[in-house]
């Protein structure tokens, strides 16, 4: 700590200077302002480098430190932080500084703005030390009470036998897909389980280019259910939900086996192909179309007859995987493809193929990634490792009762994430 009392100029002043240039390492920029506009002030910033005295800002003010500075809310901030040390572990991140960006949102939880600040840290630690650890298929996980009991049944439903890769109970943080408000982990009322493959996936909602990729290779729309509603996080029983979820687990794995290597692409693109149109050829030949096809971006508009110079235009591998998949005989009625069907399909091919290309990276194949995964991490890591005997044992209604969101009938599935229907009263 500084002493503020006056010492012998000299040695002061040359103190002062040496730690002004290394935090803040003013002089060059300045001495080239200086030099070109000759400007008054910068003059008078360089002033207690150059001469030594009569700085014009107090440069007491400046250097005191920071304790000598706080001003009483961030001492009363610093203070509750303490008292919520047998919270911190709760905390996504168990720092101050963490602290002061959720505060707000978990204070005004507990009802600060009704009953003040204090009020609301002393219910925060209540809750808190309300609640419960929990073992899950081979996890400790600290939850409320409620989902404690929930997570019972499931495991008594489930034995020891379907080991996880990860799983996280209470964590104080704000909502992924609402940065306004704290995520229901932070009350421990949900819990995440294999995040990195069974991930937190946007833009999957019914009609999207997303889902109807995935069905086109799998058969499984997993914006539908298996009836081809759009699928919905209502209660359904143990069994119903275990049928639901094998289904989706079958369309996550048919997804990673189609883009596992080259072969299995170009046979998935044939299959597709096949079901459409009439190739005429084989995956050897479909594959040089095909990936030639990806490269071609832009607007397109599909040709049934090769017009003269057909080699030429930006369109000329998308126009020639047309005709591949679609071929057309003067003549022939049956060979008259629908032009919507032919360009939507040889869109997708396209699609499939850049998707693929796009799970190779400098650094090997693309990984996988617990929230928004790109197509490229969902299509190599699938969207549901969880297993579905898992999904229903949690989710059924006559089991473990709670809300699965890899079932959001929205453009999100979130098929980490299990929670209590009704969030538990904080106080
Ligand atoms: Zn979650």
């Amino acid at each position: 700590m500084h002493s503020r009392a006056p010492a012998p100029g000299g040695d002061r002043d040359r103190s002062r200077t040496a730690q002004g240039r290394s935090a803040r390492a003013p002089a060059a920029g300045v001495l080239r302002l200086q030099g070109r506009a000759g400007n008054q002030v910068v003059a008078r910033l360089l002033d207690p480098v150059r001469r030594g005295p009569r700085p014009f800002f107090d440069e007491d003010q400046l250097w005191a430190p920071p304790e000598e500075r706080q001003d009483p809310r961030e001492a009363r901030i610093e203070a509750e932080w303490e008292k919520l040390r047998p919270v911190h572990r709760f905390f996504a991140e168990a720092t101050l500084d963490f602290y002061k960006q959720v505060r707000t949102a978990l204070l005004n939880a507990f009802g600060a703005q009704r009953d003040g600040d204090e009020a609301a840290v002393d219910r925060v630690l209540a809750y808190y030390r309300s609640l419960v650890r929990v073992g899950f298929q081979g996890f400790q996980l600290w939850v409320h009470p409620d989902l404690a009991a929930r997570l019972e049944i499931a495991e008594r439903r489930l034995g020891a036998s379907y080991p996880l890769q990860s799983a996280y109970g209470a964590n104080i943080r704000f909502n992924t897909n609402n940065p306004a408000v704290l995520s229901d982990h932070s009350y421990g009322s949900a819990i995440d389980i294999d995040g990195s493959t069974s991930p937190n996936v946007k833009n999957l909602g019914p009609g999207s280019e997303r889902a109807r990729m995935i069905a086109a290779i799998t058969g499984v729309d997993p914006s539908r259910d298996a009836s081809g509603r759009t699928i919905d996080t209502d209660p359904r029983s143990h069994d119903a939900l275990l049928a639901e979820a094998r289904r989706l687990a079958l369309g996550s794995d048919r997804l990673r086996a189609a883009f596992a290597g080259e072969e299995s692409l170009v046979r998935a693109a044939l299959g597709i192909a096949a079901q459409r149109g009439a190739p005429s050829g084989g995956a050897e030949e479909l594959s040089p179309l095909l990936f030639a096809a990806a490269e071609e971006r832009g607007r397109w508009r599909y040709r049934p007859v090769a017009p003269t110079g057909a080699t030429e235009g930006r369109d000329r591998h998308r126009q020639a995987l047309a005709r591949f998949v679609f071929p057309t005989e003067l003549g022939d009625q049956s060979r008259d493809w629908p032009p919507e069907l032919v360009q939507a399909t040889v869109d997708l091919l396209a699609l499939l193929a850049r998707t693929f290309r796009a799970t190779f990276t400098a650094h090997g194949r693309v990984a996988p990634t617990a929230r928004s995964p790109s197509d490229a991490q969902l299509a190599l890591h699938g969207f549901l490792s969880v297993a579905p005997e898992v999904v229903a044992a949690l989710g059924g209604s006559d089991a473990g009762d709670l809300r699965w969101l890899g079932a959001m009938s929205g453009g999100t599935k979130d098929y980490m994430h299990f929670e209590l229907r009704e969030r538990p009263k904080l106080y």
